[in-house]
């Protein structure tokens, strides 16, 4: 009788000594003793431990013994009809008899008001027993989750005096949800658009009645099988509302019950994608054909509110592929502790047993990274949500303004380098957990090919690593354009630290950091660079309108963009370095995660920074040379 909480000594820190229970606490119950829920903060954080215990449990002894057999069967399209096997039926069943689809909504909308940290952390529990159980649950509550939100941003929802919410727009389908009745799904990506949403086609037309029209084709949608379909549409097609400005966000149900009980349905699931993994996690293809939908928030707004269900989701990503990371890491070193090899087992041979010191060192950098993203991003929308409801008079505003702007900044600096490092993360470690197995891995006996399989998909969905990447580094370059006093403060700290500091550890440290901004230099000086070159010939004069008229995002931001995930690289190695220094500076024990972490990061930082530095020129050359041909190709045929 394993437990996946209790097994795990890492999250057990984070539950015990890191996070700040008071701060979630104290925003998630204004009001203590609660008249519906815990009397104290003690009380409040005994019960979220005792559910992930459970969920630990349920993880370990219900989900993982059945994951292979999930995997094996997977889901078939039959009659109109979307058919799991019968025992990921029964494992809902359970799930829906623990409450759990509404772990993180509100006790006044049926929920058990548990930090959306917690929800995160079950996703890690689950997902480390099996992906495609984890990505379904999470279809639930976080549609649920992000219904309300809608609701609270669009202003149709009401509080009590202390900002609880108490009834949303969206309280008969976040209850259908909560019970396990339905479901919901995030319907975005099209045959012609899945990274680039300027280009989706999907239309939305408002009838004579003032009805929305939802027609077009979405695909691979996860649990898309379900009843409501969170729906991104082209509702404005004038010359102002071009690219992502003329996108609307729309609930549109699958389904309506008549009163006789039968179901008249709008929304049409075309074909079930075949896939190399997440087997038991249906992906449809999706027709809508004048679907009835009700528009969320304003028109042309779609895109705002997409990405406040897309920020959850990409945290989400990152707990589910921990999950996969840790798995990986304990069936490769269970393996490898037992196989012989040339006279000893083979985590002693030196090759090995520095793969599986990476892969645990990762691991726990990984989940540095993820808790402190998902704390600060909780801390931002709670104290978001006490400004919607008014809570408070100006100098209480103002004070809370501060905090949330300090949280917001810190999550969003967090969110995508997590998606992308713990998405690369989790295929990285499953093919090293498979390369570990051998040829036995590369059967379908050990599960190792199974993970690696589920793994793919991470650096993929809820925006590839390559997007993420882009997002860090336009955010970076953005950060300091606007701060330049704030970035040359930093560096002046570094520095300072780097030359003076009595800890080995944190010169280490103020020297990686030192080293990302001197390369975060050096790319803002090349994008200039070749803004100056392209006016330089003109007469001086000119230069100022020259430097306007001339600017071309897409080919002055091309090194930039050209280095991107190398950027990234760097700067998540020094973002986990940050948080596990901060760390092992209040809890000695540790102090030896935070030295093995740095003593690989730093490495990996100067290796980054010396292929910025001396890589790319040629190729962007070769690059724009193509371009130009090209266009010379194009404008021929057009004469
Ligand atoms: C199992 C699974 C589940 C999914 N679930 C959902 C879901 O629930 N809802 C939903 O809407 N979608 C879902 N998706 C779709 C997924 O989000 C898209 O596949 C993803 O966004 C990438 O879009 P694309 O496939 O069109 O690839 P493209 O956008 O065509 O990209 C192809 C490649 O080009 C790269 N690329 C694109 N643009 C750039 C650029 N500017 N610079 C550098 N590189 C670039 C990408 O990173 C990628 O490597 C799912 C996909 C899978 C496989």
């Amino acid at each position: 009788m394993g437990n996946y909480l209790t097994d795990n000594e890492d999250i057990q820190f984070y539950l015990r000594k890191e996070i700040d229970w008071d701060a979630l606490v104290q925003l998630l119950e204004p009001r203590l003793p609660a008249p519906d829920g815990p009397q104290s903060i003690p009380e409040a954080v005994e019960t979220y431990q005792q559910i992930l215990d459970l969920i630990g449990d349920f993880s370990a002894n219900q989900i993982q013994p059945v994951a292979a057999e999930l995997d094996r069967s997977g889901v078939h399209y039959q009659d109109g009809r979307v058919v799991s096997h019968k025992k990921m039926d029964e494992l809902f069943g359970q799930i829906k008899e623990m409450g759990l689809h509404g772990l993180s909504l509100p006790r006044t909308l049926g929920g058990m008001n548990c930090p959306l940290l917690l929800n995160f952390i079950a996703q890690e529990l689950i997902a480390r027993a099996d992906v495609s159980v984890m990505t379904h649950f999470g279809f639930h509550g976080a549609i649920a989750m992000a219904l309300m939100q809608y609701s609270l941003e669009e202003g149709s929802a009401s509080f009590d005096t202390d900002g609880r919410v108490v009834k949303t727009r969206f309280d008969h389908e976040i209850a259908e949800i909560l019970t396990g009745q339905a479901w919901g799904s995030m319907d975005i990506t099209e045959p012609g658009a899945g990274s680039d949403m300027a280009q989706l086609q999907t239309r939305a037309v408002l009838n004579e009645e003032g009805q929305w029209l939802i027609s077009g084709q979405k695909i691979f949608i996860t649990s898309g099988h379900g009843k409501y379909h969170v729906v991104i549409a082209r509702s404005e097609t004038d010359a102002e509302h071009v690219g992502l400005k003329g996108l609307s966000l729309f609930l549109v149900p699958m389904y309506e019950e008549r009163a006789d009980g039968s179901r008249q349905k709008f929304v049409q699931i075309d074909r079930l994608e075949e896939k190399i993994g997440h087997h038991a996690s249906p992906t449809c293809s999706v027709l809508f054909d004048k679907s009835p939908g009700i528009l969320i928030g304003k028109r042309g707004e779609g895109f705002k509110y997409m990405l406040m269900l897309m920020n959850n989701a990409r945290l989400g990503v990152g707990f589910e592929s921990i999950g996969i990371c840790e798995s990986a890491y304990r069936l490769a070193q269970a393996y490898a502790s037992q196989r012989q090899s040339m006279g000893k087992t083979i985590n002693q041979h030196e090759l090995i047993a520095d793969y599986l010191d990476e892969m645990e060192v990762d691991l726990l950098g990984l989940r540095a990274l993820a808790m402190y993203g998902a704390f600060h991003e909780e801390v931002y929308q709670r104290l978001h949500q006490l400004d919607l409801a008014k809570i408070g008079d100006e100098s209480a505003r103002k004070k809370r303004k501060k905090r949330q702007e300090q949280a917001a900044f810190k999550a969003r600096k967090a969110i995508p380098l997590l998606k992308y490092l713990a998405a690369e993360k989790a295929v990285e470690m499953s093919r090293r957990c498979m390369q570990i197995h051998g040829g036995v891995g590369y059967t379908k006996d050990y599960g190792a090919e199974k993970l690696l399989r589920d793994a793919l998909v991470a650096p993929i969905y809820e925006g590839t690593s390559q997007i993420q990447a882009l997002m860090v580094m336009k955010d970076t370059l953005g950060w300091v354009l606007k701060k330049p006093q704030d970035f040359i403060a930093l560096r002046a700290r570094a520095n300072w630290t780097a030359l003076t500091s009595t800890s080995a550890l944190e010169r280490r440290l103020a020297t990686m950091q030192l080293q990302s901004y001197s390369t975060i230099t050096y790319l803002l000086q090349k994008t200039f660079q070749s803004r100056l070159n392209d006016i330089r010939e003109q007469p001086m004069l000119q230069w100022l309108h020259a430097f306007r008229k001339n600017w071309d995002p897409k080919k002055d931001f091309s090194f930039a963009l050209l280095h991107a995930e190398r950027l990234t690289l760097i700067l998540v190695d020094v973002l986990i370095s940050e948080i596990l220094f901060e760390q092992s500076e209040r809890y000695p024990e540790r102090r030896s995660i935070c030295e093995r972490y740095i003593a690989r990061a730093h490495l990996r930082v100067k290796h980054e920074k010396e292929n910025i530095m001396n890589f790319g020129q040629d190729l962007l050359a070769t690059i724009h040379m193509k371009k130009k041909d090209k266009k010379a190709d194009v404008s021929q045929v057009r004469t």
